[in-house]
């Protein structure tokens, strides 16, 4: 599977500058991908189907990004086969004053999906050690010395291990958890950027934080290069997707949640003997019901 190529499970050194953000060397046949992820698209709908019908496992996407790296739209596509019903999309913003008085699971844990149901966290707790880190949150938090008196690597290296335990504990308890970080050029962010000016269409997805933000990019490469290098494990690794273009990167998150949904191997139930056999006598009754 070409999506094995952009899976990092723990082993091994990490260096996020390693990754392409483009199509690399070997250039895939755009005709060919368009098709895959199509029919892609199919087989992610109709185990998401077994899987609600199965209700034993439970599916956590997580997608993390630069601004305009594409994330709204990888979700519209790779999920537009899915019944409504067995998904729920949560995107996580600032936290509220009532969320920053918990701890930073904590407007998390509600949000996991229940057996049966895929949830996608459109960003998530990893801004804990993301956003957090560039601007140095952890000073800024109302907790005690023992919590934040430390240095800035040591309060994050923290955060890893909470994160890796936390996650940990999910998969323990029958969710799987795909980590999706669209990894998207600083050239491209720019040529978006300068799309969402220039179209009207797409000036309200112009912000200017974003435009701060980018600012920081040197910055942000290396929070996500430490978080992803300290939080992925053999049974939750990250990909790194490149994401310069948008139909080869929808391709490639089809493979990765298609790859975690076979994992799951859901079965539609099956009814015991006696269930069957009630079944005929049900089906006789309705047939009869004609006859009358
Ligand atoms: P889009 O711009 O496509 O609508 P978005 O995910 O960028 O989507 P915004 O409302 O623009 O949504 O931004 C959300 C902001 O909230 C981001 O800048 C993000 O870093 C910030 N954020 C999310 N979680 C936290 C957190 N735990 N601590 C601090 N900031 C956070
Ligand atoms: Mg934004």
């Amino acid at each position: 599977m070409r999506i094995n190529k952009y899976r990092y499970d723990g082993s091994g050194p990490f260096k996020l500058s390693d990754y392409d953000t483009g199509l690399g060397e070997k250039k895939p046949d755009k005709k060919k991908i368009l098709a895959q992820t199509e029919k892609n698209v199919v087989q992610i709908a109709a185990l998401q189907d077994k899987l609600y019908a199965d209700s034993k496992e439970s599916v956590l996407i997580i997608l993390q990004a630069m601004d305009a790296a594409g994330k709204d739209g990888t979700i519209k596509h790779v999920m537009s086969g899915i019944n409504p019903q067995g998904v729920d999309v949560y995107s996580f913003k600032q936290p509220s004053s009532d969320e920053l008085a918990h701890d930073f699971l904590w407007r998390i844990h509600s949000k996991t999906p229940p057996k049966g149901k895929i949830a996608i966290f459109n960003r998530s707790y990893y801004e804990d050690v993301l956003v957090a880190r560039v601007r140095e949150l952890n000073k800024t938090y109302q907790m005690p010395q023992r919590c934040t008196g430390m240095s800035t690597e040591k309060f994050f290296d923290k955060r890893y291990k909470h994160i890796k335990h936390y996650e940990e504990f999910l998969y323990d308890n029958g969710c799987r958890i795909v980590k999706l970080f669209l990894n998207v050029s600083r050239d491209t962010q720019k040529k978006r950027f300068l799309e969402r000016i220039d179209n009207p269409a797409k000036n309200w997805k112009f912000s200017s934080s974003d435009v701060k933000e980018r600012g920081l990019w040197d910055e942000y490469q290396k929070a996500y290069s430490l978080a992803i290098e300290h939080t992925s494990t053999k049974e939750c690794p990250w990909y790194i997707i490149p994401a310069d273009k948008k139909w080869f990167m929808r391709y490639l998150v089809s493979e990765a949640v298609l790859k975690a949904l076979k994992s799951c191997s859901p079965q539609y139930p099956t009814l015991a003997d006696e269930e069957i056999a009630k079944l005929g006598e049900y089906k006789q009754m309705l047939e009869n019901e004609d006859t009358k």
